[in-house]
């Protein structure tokens, strides 16, 4: 057996006591040739291994350099040294794999975040990318643990699917027809029926149509898988790929649906600050540094970790689309003509600019906006009795704008389809989703929260490349 190691977080908790422990990592720098700083990954804290002088032959600490991986056995002492409180003192090393420091890209020194998705392969190997990825990792934890503790059952919807109706976004086609020369109808358009799947197919923007299905089963479920959406949006907020959390509430209101995603929000933090104290504290730090380039006025008024217990204290600002639009309208920043898009008034769809204003200036807290006009919302969402709006709600976030998209549902057969009608989406091609409202159709609502974004909100990361492990955006799939 070759795994017998400790985790070097494991035993940092540990109380030094001349007990034998096997090491194994990456060296991150190896000093005097005496003291290496070994890192496995489990913590950003280097374990300070001790190579007694003579001890080893000279040959194999040359082989000793950054980014080298060693197994180390030895025995945990008492650091003699400051900064902390346990060393290995070596009895054996040996080198699991070589690396040529000289052309290593990671130099011990700050690297810039652009040049790090340059890297993206090994990028995860410094302190800041370790931190981040071991949150987001707690946070699709929490996830699970969150739904699973309320009875709701984690549902695999399908990622090719070959409904194009929910229009949430642009699709990626999914074919196996040559390009060059695909079969054509006579008027000369492609002809599917030779396609894979006998029909046109595309990666799915959204598992919602398929969750209600279960949800009007199960009762409660919910998805957290990928999604794709082909949007040439070049932002710091979207991905082509990103992973989308989508719980199915039967017997919901909208009430009870911005209810259940406030409780999950708080949840999946306090999952994370009990957890992940240490990366937290260490992002908390490096956004601190980062903010002291920025002018006064540009730089937060909390720092992460003080922004993520506001976000646990403070019940989110539930307002109505409507008054949002008065507030917008009357704002010194509209009359000033500082939105790049002008308030035109009721019926507009909200840009981010707009949704970061009532978030960051207006509010000062994350913001649950509900009944928005039909006419900027999809088909499926529930009409109000108003005529005009739909009981739709965003949930919008300081620094992030949109977190959270959902809605409670049309249950009711004649409104849905009256509403898919005018705005001609095919009801033969969605048979399997108007069952649900033929046989025992119930109140039912949901929401979709993006990870990415929520995991830009927990790290206090700036650019969404940088919490996926391998963005795939407009003309980068690098990796
Ligand atoms: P936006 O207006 O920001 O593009 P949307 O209205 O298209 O968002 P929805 O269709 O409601 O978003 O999707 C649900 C959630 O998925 C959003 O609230 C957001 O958190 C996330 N999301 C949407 N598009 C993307 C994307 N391209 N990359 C990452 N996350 C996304
Ligand atoms: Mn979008």
């Amino acid at each position: 057996m070759f795994n017998k190691r400790i985790k070097i977080k494991e035993l940092l908790a540990t109380e030094p006591q001349n007990q034998q422990a096997t090491v194994m990592g990456w060296v991150r720098t190896f000093r005097n040739n005496q003291f290496i700083a070994l890192n496995d990954g489990s913590t950003n804290n280097n374990l300070q291994v001790v190579v007694e002088l003579g001890k080893f032959p000279e040959e194999l600490l040359r082989r000793i350099t950054t980014s080298a991986s060693l197994k180390v056995s030895g025995t945990v002492v008492p650091s003699l040294g400051k900064g902390q409180k346990m060393d290995l003192k070596a009895d054996s090393i040996e080198i699991l794999g070589d690396s040529d420091a000289e052309k290593y890209p990671l130099q011990p020194k700050k690297h810039s975040l652009e040049f790090l998705r340059e890297i993206a392969h090994l990028r995860f190997r410094t302190n800041t990318f370790g931190a981040i990825f071991r949150v987001r990792h707690a946070l699709a934890f929490a996830v699970h643990k969150f739904f699973h503790e309320k009875g709701f059952v984690y549902m695999h919807t399908p990622i090719i699917t070959a409904s194009d109706a929910e229009g949430a976004g642009e699709m990626f086609r999914v074919s196996t027809l040559p390009f060059d020369n695909p079969p054509r109808n006579e008027d000369g358009s492609i002809d599917f029926k030779e396609d894979f799947f006998g029909r046109p197919t595309n990666l799915t923007v959204s598992g919602q149509l398929e969750g209600e299905l279960g949800a009007t089963a199960f009762g409660d479920i919910y998805t957290f898988g990928p999604t794709f959406r082909a949007e040439n949006s070049n932002t710091a907020r979207h991905l082509a790929e990103f992973w989308m959390i989508e719980p199915e509430m039967a017997f919901y209101d909208l009430e009870d649906n911005a209810n259940l995603a406030e409780e999950f929000i708080r949840y999946i933090i306090q999952f994370a600050l009990d957890n992940n104290r240490e990366d937290l504290e260490f992002l908390d730090q490096r956004l601190a540094e980062e903010e002291k380039q920025l002018p006064q006025d540009k730089r937060s008024e909390m720092g992460l970790i003080e922004k993520l217990n506001f976000v646990l204290e403070n019940s989110f600002q539930r307002l109505t689309y409507t008054e949002a639009i008065d507030i917008l309208r009357d704002s010194n920043h509209n009359k000033k003509k500082k939105f790049q898009y002008p308030i035109t008034g009721w019926g507009m769809d909200l840009q981010s600019e707009h949704e970061r204003y009532l978030v960051e200036k207006h509010f000062k807290k994350p913001v649950i906006l509900m009944n928005y006009p039909k006419e900027i919302k999809a088909f499926y969402m529930r009409q109000n009795d108003d005529g005009k709006t739909v009981a739709a709600m965003d949930i919008l976030a300081p620094g992030i704008g949109e977190i959270v998209g959902g809605s409670q549902r049309e249950e009711r057969q004649d409104k849905l389809e009256q509403r898919m009608k005018e705005m001609h989406i095919p009801a033969e091609e969605l048979w399997w989703y108007l069952d649900t409202r033929r046989f025992g159709t119930v109140p039912h609502a949901g929401f979709g929260l993006g990870f990415e974004r929520m995991v830009l909100f927990v790290t206090g990361m700036n650019n969404i490349r940088d919490v996926i492990a391998f963005p795939r955006t407009p003309k980068s799939a690098e990796f």
